[in-house]
C-alpha cells in the first residue's frame, strides 16, 4: 500500500468502503509505515468504535477522521438499529481534541433526513461537540439499488448549507452537487472564494503559503499542502 501511494505521487492513505475500524488491526500495522515516508492517513468512518480503538489508531498514525452522520436518533432508530448516536458525536469530539482533522458528512436522502428538524439536529450537535471551525458537509442521494426515493431536491440542499452557516458553522460543504457554488471554501471574514472547487478538483486556490487569505489575511484552517 505505501510503496504504491508512493510510486502514484499520493500525498495519503485513506481507508473507506465498507467501515475502516473492520480493518483496524491491517491499518495499526500499515499507519506507521506510511507515516515514515511522510504520508497521511484518514479514515471514512460511521464513527462507531470505542474510544480506546480511536486512541490506537491515533498513536499509530491516523490523522484524520471523516465521520457519516445518518441523521437523528429517529434515523438511526428506523435504519440501523441499536445505536447509541451520542457515541458518534462523543468519538468526533474526542477525535478533534485528540488532534485529529475530522469532518462531519450528512448525506441527506429524500424523506428520510431530508426534514428541518434533522437538519437542525446535525447542525446544532456540529456547534456542540465540535467547533465552528470543523467542516461539514452536505452530500446528496441519488437513487440507486433497490432505494428508489427521489434525488434530494437542491433547494434542501442549499437550505441545510445557509442554515448551517447562519448558525455559525464557518465552513459547510455541499457534495455531489458539480459545480455548485457552495463546493468552495470562503473566507469567513471578507467573503472571498479562497478555494474554488469543481468536485473532487481544486480549479482555484487563493491562499498564502501559510494558509491565509489573500485579500484580508485572515488564518483558513485548511489542512494539507496544495500542489497545484
Ligand atoms: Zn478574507
Amino acid at each position: 500500500m505505501v510503496d504504491m501511494a508512493l510510486k502514484y505521487g499520493d500525498s495519503g492513505l485513506c481507508v473507506s468502503f465498507q467501515e475502516p475500524t473492520l480493518l483496524f488491526e491491517y491499518c495499526l500495522e500499515v499507519f506507521p509505515l506510511a507515516k515514515e515516508k511522510g504520508l497521511f492517513n484518514c479514515f471514512v468512518s460511521n464513527g462507531y468504535q470505542t474510544q480506546e480503538a480511536l486512541k490506537m489508531l491515533a498513536l499509530a498514525g491516523l490523522d484524520g477522521l471523516k465521520i457519516d452522520m445518518k441523521g437523528d436518533k429517529e434515523v438511526y432508530d428506523k435504519y440501523c438499529r441499536d445505536v447509541d448516536v451520542d457515541k458518534i458525536w462523543k468519538n468526533a469530539q474526542f477525535a478533534r481534541k485528540m488532534g485529529l482533522h475530522v469532518e462531519i458528512v450528512n448525506l441527506l436522502i429524500t424523506d428520510v433526513n431530508d426534514d428541518e428538524d434533522c437538519i437542525d439536529y446535525i447542525i446544532n450537535n456540529q456547534l456542540k461537540y465540535l467547533d465552528k471551525e470543523a467542516p461539514l458537509h452536505f452530500t446528496r442521494y441519488h437513487p440507486s439499488y433497490e432505494f428508489h426515493n427521489p434525488a434530494t431536491k437542491i433547494e434542501k440542499l442549499e437550505m441545510a448549507y445557509e442554515k448551517a452557516k447562519k448558525e455559525g458553522v464557518l465552513y459547510p460543504y455541499l457534495g455531489n452537487v458539480l459545480g455548485h457554488e457552495y463546493e468552495n471554501t470562503y473566507c469567513p471574514k471578507c467573503k472571498e472564494t479562497v478555494i474554488k472547487r469543481y468536485g473532487h478538483s481544486v480549479t482555484k486556490y487563493q491562499l498564502t503559503e501559510d494558509k491565509k487569505c489573500k485579500k484580508c489575511g485572515s488564518e483558513i484552517p485548511i489542512v494539507g499542502a496544495y500542489r497545484g
